[in-house]
């Protein structure tokens, strides 16, 4: 059976790490991302040339939809992780509850100053 990785967040590691699973493993896991912005993954780093007129915010997209769909990926976009819960082995979302077996945090960090 196949192993179903649930991925929380779907920003730029996320992605690398698809890619990764994908060209060392491909058939090992069933992926769903599920991220809490709106559409595929983008390369933040490219936000200032977007901003600056240089790009536009299509330039910056990691994959297009169809690329995940090629590969069997799963993109839960716009959809929060509200709670995961280690013992049933859930987590649920802002529109559901998914089962899983192997979970990954890709969720970023906030960065701030110290006092
Ligand atoms: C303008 C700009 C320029 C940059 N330039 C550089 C550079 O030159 N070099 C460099 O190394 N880095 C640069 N960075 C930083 C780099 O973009 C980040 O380090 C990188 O994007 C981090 O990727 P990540 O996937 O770990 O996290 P993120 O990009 O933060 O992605 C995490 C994702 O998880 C989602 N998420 C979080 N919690 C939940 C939840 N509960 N449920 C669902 N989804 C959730 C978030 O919405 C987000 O989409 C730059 C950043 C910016 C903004």
């Amino acid at each position: 059976m196949t192993t179903h990785l649930v991925i929380v967040g779907n920003g730029m590691a996320a992605v690398r790490l698809v890619e990764q699973l994908l060209q060392r493993a491909p058939s090992r896991f069933a992926i769903t991302l599920i991220g809490e912005e709106p559409g595929v993954a983008y390369n933040r780093i490219l936000l200032s040339p977007v901003l600056g007129g240089e790009k536009t915010a299509d330039d910056t997209t990691l994959h297009p939809l169809e690329w995940y769909q090629a590969h069997g990926v799963t993109v839960l976009s716009q959809e929060k992780v509200l709670a995961v819960d280690v013992a049933s082995r859930t987590v649920t979302t802002t529109r559901q509850q998914l089962a899983w077996d192997e979970l990954v945090f890709a969720t970023g960090s906030q960065p701030f100053i110290p006092p």
